[in-house]
């Protein structure tokens, strides 16, 4: 099965960067690149995990609509918008995690006005798929935003998730690094951000992908991410199997860390191997400002 990661600046789509990102060459050489291989996969279904979808305390939310639209009216870009077509593997999903114990939000439109919230695709979403849609559409959308679980549970969620998918369908995890590796990130300077950047770099390049639940909450604070969870989920969905990585890029141009890598996950698990999950369970604290508001970088 094969994984992406990406990050998802609004300003690195030419419609609203209007030249500024260009800066950020790398990443988008990255995500062109994550686009023309997921066009030569052909998959029925690309699944993505997002920071930014609504998140609830004790639930992942999944939106189960066919029809799924999105746009960038929240950075002043409204007409910047996408359809897809959401997947049939969304409800299958709902299911699995509730067996698991694991709770869901089916977000359809009675769900979303008894939560008086929108089935809109986030930004967190659109930007990596706007990319793809460049090269290919012939997909269906499953759309998951993270929720306040215990690692555990999250990590549980990304197993059952690819579980639950084709071995031709694709997982794409979108976050964020750092957003303080710049005085002007706007969410201040740490020297921690940097830190942090390198640690999930170096334990995806390396194939340690457990490094990434061995993040200190002391770490998260200061380094001010929005991909920790995201990448959490990512690690249940490689837990004991065996796996090629590649980086494809990471730069931190605007003051926040970006990545675009691929991972082929590939022989199935030993249960033997399955020991890297279980032991870093509890409670994150409170959602932090970063996590909720628009960014555009
Ligand atoms: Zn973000």
């Amino acid at each position: 099965m094969h994984i992406f990661v990406a990050p998802h600046p609004p300003i690195i789509l030419p419609e609203i960067g209007r030249g500024e990102e260009q800066k950020a060459a790398a990443t988008i050489a990255g995500m062109k690149r994550i686009a023309g291989e997921i066009a030569a996969l052909k998959p029925k279904t690309i699944a993505v995990v997002t920071p930014h979808g609504h998140a609830f305390r004790d639930a992942l939310c999944v939106s189960v609509e066919r029809d799924l639209t999105g746009d960038f009216g929240q950075f002043g870009f409204p007409r910047l918008k996408f359809s897809f077509t959401g997947s049939e593997k969304a409800v299958d999903f709902c299911d699995a995690l509730e067996e698991a114990g694991i709770q869901a939000v089916a977000l359809d439109r009675a769900a979303a006005r008894q939560y008086q919230i929108s089935t809109h695709v986030d930004h967190g979403a659109l930007v990596p798929l706007s990319f793809i849609l460049n090269d290919y559409s012939d997909f269906e959308l499953l759309h998951i935003g993270m929720g306040f679980l215990t690692k555990e549970a999250t990590c549980a969620a990304g197993r059952i998730l690819a579980e639950l998918l084709d071995e031709s369908d694709v997982l794409l995890f979108s976050g964020d690094l750092s957003h303080r590796l710049l005085p002007e990130s706007g969410s201040g300077y740490d020297k921690q951000g940097a830190v942090y950047d390198a640690l999930i770099v170096n334990a995806v390049k390396n194939k340690h992908y457990g490094d990434i639940l061995e993040v200190s909450e002391d770490l998260l604070e200061h380094a001010g991410q929005c991909a920790q969870r995201p990448f959490e989920m990512m690690v249940g969905a490689l837990d004991g199997y065996e796996t090629e990585t590649e980086v494809y890029s990471y730069e931190g141009p605007y003051g926040v860390g970006y990545m675009t890598a691929h991972i082929i996950r590939g022989v199935p698990p030993r249960l033997s191997s399955r020991t890297s999950i279980g032991t870093s369970a509890g409670k994150y604290p409170k959602r932090k400002a970063w996590e909720r508001s628009p960014a555009f970088l």
